[in-house]
């Protein structure tokens, strides 16, 4: 489910989400390889494909690694 607000201001990603593309790389989706429930969720929230969700939180992991606070489980644990 996309959010109809925002083809205002993204339509070229609402258009790759539409035809079932990730909005970041263009590649097909292809729902069976997300590989958590946590990852089906994001692709629901933001259309983008299990390699593009890896990379990010995989940056994520090295901002954390660098940074005063780190997450676990959702939760924010403040600073190490
Ligand atoms: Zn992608």
């Amino acid at each position: 489910m996309v959010n109809e607000a925002l083809g205002l201001f993204f339509p070229d990603e609402v258009e790759r989400i539409r035809q079932n593309k990730c909005p970041l790389c263009s590649k097909d989706i292809i729902v069976t390889s997300f590989t958590s429930e946590l990852s089906l969720k994001e692709f629901h929230i933001s259309g983008m494909c299990q390699e593009c969700q890896d990379d990010i939180f995989n940056k994520g992991d090295d901002i954390l690694n660098e940074g005063e606070i780190f997450i676990e489980g959702g939760e924010v644990y403040g600073y190490r």
